[in-house]
Parts: C-alpha cells; structure tokens; sequence
C-alpha cells in the first residue's frame, strides 16, 4: 500500500517523501480514502497510531483539490483536550504545508497564554486548532467567526469528555454550520461518547485500529 494509492496528489506526496514517511499506517490507509470522499469519519486510534496524519494530510489535500472555499477564512477547525495536543498538531499541519501550492495558514490556541498575544495571529488563518474553553474565549471577544467551518475535528474526543468539556463542546456545536464534514478520533469507544456522536457525525464510516 502506498501514499499514491490513497488519492493524494503530487504536492502532498512530495511533503511525505521530505518528512520520510515511506508507507500509510493502517490508520491511515483506511481515514485517508474516507475523508476524501468528504465523508464523515468516527475512527478509534491511540496516540502513536499515526492519527494526525490521517487527517491533515486529506485536509491538506482538499485543499489542494479547490474542495474548500477560496476565500481566506476559517474552513477548519480541529478541537483537542490539551495545550500539548494541540501544538502538535498545529506543526504537523505547519510541516506538511512547506511547499505545498496551496498553502493554508494554521494556528493552534489554547489556554495558559494571554489571549492577546494569539488573537493578532489569526488573520489569514484557514485552520485552527483549539482546546474548548479558549476558543469559547476567543469568540465571546468576537476575534473569531465560526460561521463558515466546512470541516470539524474532535481529536481524543473522549479525553475532551475526561476533562469535562462536554459544556464547551455543546456550545462550539451550536456557532458552526450544520452542513460540514465532521471527523471524531477517540482511542476509546466508551458509551460515554453515544451522545457526542450521536449530536455530531452524520452517517459516519467507522474505522477501528
Ligand atoms: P501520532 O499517532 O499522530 O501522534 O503519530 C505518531 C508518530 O508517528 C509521529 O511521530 C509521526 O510523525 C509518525 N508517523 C505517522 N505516520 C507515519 C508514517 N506513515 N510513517 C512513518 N512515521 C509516521
């Protein structure tokens, strides 16, 4: 199985050979076909399975594809439990997007900094990355609109339930659009996650890792 096979264009497949990727994991032999097709995705994945990549690298794909908007807005927003989680992710997307044609600025926000400081980044910002409780901060000050979000990611969602954001969570769901594309990683499928699921993802491909 290889990177081509899975439908990524030659932009993107160059980004993986200069990041020394040779094969897909599983993970992401099975999300990548999957998300671009622009379905919705509920996949269970531990950390270390190679999750990221098995969704950046379709996002970034689609947007090489002119599949999202062109307009330099926010299209994508990516919510994880942790400051840590979220800055990694925020590089993965940074390393992939080096060279691509077209380039999407990304920035992650979370708690712990004065908001200020992230606030005067997001011009331009196509994808975000955000833990719950900043990104609600973030729009209560109005220095984010998300009324234009096309793709949703809930990344270890059950650790995003764990540490009790399920309020914040339900209140992010309310401000975006109800036609996108939504992807929920979890490395559990606890039924605590029924009611996130069932609220959020529309006839969903279901992958196990
Ligand atoms: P993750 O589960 O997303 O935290 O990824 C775990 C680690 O695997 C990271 O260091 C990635 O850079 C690496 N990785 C992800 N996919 C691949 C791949 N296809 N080939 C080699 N390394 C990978």
């Amino acid at each position: 199985m290889s990177f081509q096979s899975l439908g990524l264009s030659k932009p993107l497949l160059d980004a993986i050979e200069k990041m020394e990727y040779t094969e897909p994991y599983p993970i992401q032999q099975q999300a990548i076909p999957v998300i671009l097709k622009g379905k919705d995705l509920q996949a269970k994945a531990q950390t270390g399975s190679g999750k990221t990549a098995s969704f950046v690298l379709p996002i970034l794909e689609l947007f090489q594809q002119k599949k999202t908007s062109r307009n330099l807005h926010l299209k994508v927003l990516v919510l994880a439990p942790t400051r840590e989680l979220a800055m990694q992710i925020s590089e993965v997307f940074s390393s992939f997007t080096v060279g691509l044609p077209i380039a999407p600025k990304n920035l992650a926000v979370y708690g712990g900094v004065p908001l200020n400081q992230q606030m005067v980044k997001l011009k331009n910002t196509e994808i975000l990355v955000a833990t719950p409780g900043r990104l609600l901060d973030m729009v209560s000050t109005n220095s984010i609109h998300l009324g234009k979000i096309e793709i949703l990611v809930l990344d270890e969602a059950d650790k995003m339930l764990d540490m009790g954001f399920q309020d914040e969570m339900a209140d992010i769901l309310r401000l975006i659009p109800a036609k996108r594309q939504n992807l929920l990683f979890s490395a559990t499928l606890d039924p605590k996650l029924d009611k996130i699921k069932s609220s959020v993802l529309h006839e969903p491909e279901i992958i196990e890792i």
